[in-house]
């Protein structure tokens, strides 16, 4: 998973930027809206299919981790944290 190649693209001006890794995409999106206001779209396209697949029908959040809360790869239940007292 490490081929991520994410393309920004803002609707409202003529910015547009492609990174190799989604924490540069979202500081890039951020900076961007931030500073102007503008409403910046971003495309997560990985050799994964399945990653850009769940990214497209989620539409929000576009972090492969949380598109599909019903998707097996995401665990509902985080384990309880040992108390060792
Ligand atoms: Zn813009």
């Amino acid at each position: 998973m490490d081929e991520t190649h994410v393309a920004v693209r803002c609707d409202d001006c003529s910015f547009a930027a492609a990174y190799d890794r989604l924490r540069d995409a979202r500081t890039a999106v951020d900076d961007h809206e931030s500073t102007t206001g503008h409403g910046v779209d971003w495309e997560i396209q990985s050799l994964d299919a399945g990653v850009s697949r769940a990214g497209a029908d989620a539409g929000v959040c576009g972090r492969p981790g949380c598109a599909n809360e019903d998707s097996p790869l995401v665990d509902p239940d985080p384990p309880e944290p040992e108390s060792e007292r």
